[in-house]
């Protein structure tokens, strides 16, 4: 079966929980799933969930965790090319029915890694794979080339009130 690539972006809430609830539908139905989260470091409550599912889903987080600089640190940098190769080598084995790239568009917005690195690694999905790539900001070449673009329009957010990322909520 062939498996499209989406992107869930836009400055709403809910890419990553939007992602996150297509792991769990697909790890329901016994799928294999594949998590990679860039930027983050791996400590959010949703790796710490799935890792609950650790027979049918993978996890594996490429960030430092720290707020993002500008120019982006070296560390940084080289956690989000090696997460970029980890998943290239994912997605062409084709052993994962499906994959996310949790934050891919933040990463290129912040010149982790280029558009191009990242198109390449969409081109070398295993043709049944479904891949999910989140974060605001989405390049055009990207949404050019995904098959399904949700983008999540901020109507109201409490972050405005001053209510920061919370534990098993944003975090
Ligand atoms: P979720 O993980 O809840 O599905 P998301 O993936 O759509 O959300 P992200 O853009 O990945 O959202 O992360 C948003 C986080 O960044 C929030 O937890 C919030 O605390 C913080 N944040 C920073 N700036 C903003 C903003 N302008 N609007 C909303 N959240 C913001
Ligand atoms: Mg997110």
């Amino acid at each position: 079966m062939k498996g499209f690539v989406h992107v869930y972006t836009g400055n709403g809430k809910g890419k990553t929980s939007a992602a996150m609830g297509l792991v769990l539908r697909a790890a329901g139905a016994g799928l294999s799933v594949f998590v990679s989260q860039f930027v983050k470091d791996g400590r959010s409550s949703e790796i710490l969930g799935l890792k609950r599912f650790s027979g049918q889903v993978q996890v594996a987080a490429f960030g430092t965790g720290r707020f993002l600089t500008s120019p982006p640190a070296p560390a940084e940098i080289s956690a989000a090319r090696r997460g970029l190769a980890r998943v290239r080598s994912v997605l062409e084995a084709g052993a994962h029915d499906l994959v996310v790239m949790d934050e891919a568009c933040v990463a290129v917005s912040w010149g982790l890694f280029s558009i191009e690195d990242l198109l390449s690694v969409v081109e070398a999905k295993a043709v049944s794979t479904e891949l999910v790539i989140t974060g605001r900001d989405a390049p055009v070449q990207l949404i050019a080339r995904a098959d399904l673009v949700t983008e999540m329009r901020e109507i109201k957010h409490y972050f405005h009130s001053g209510v920061a990322a919370r534990r098993g909520i944003e975090q």
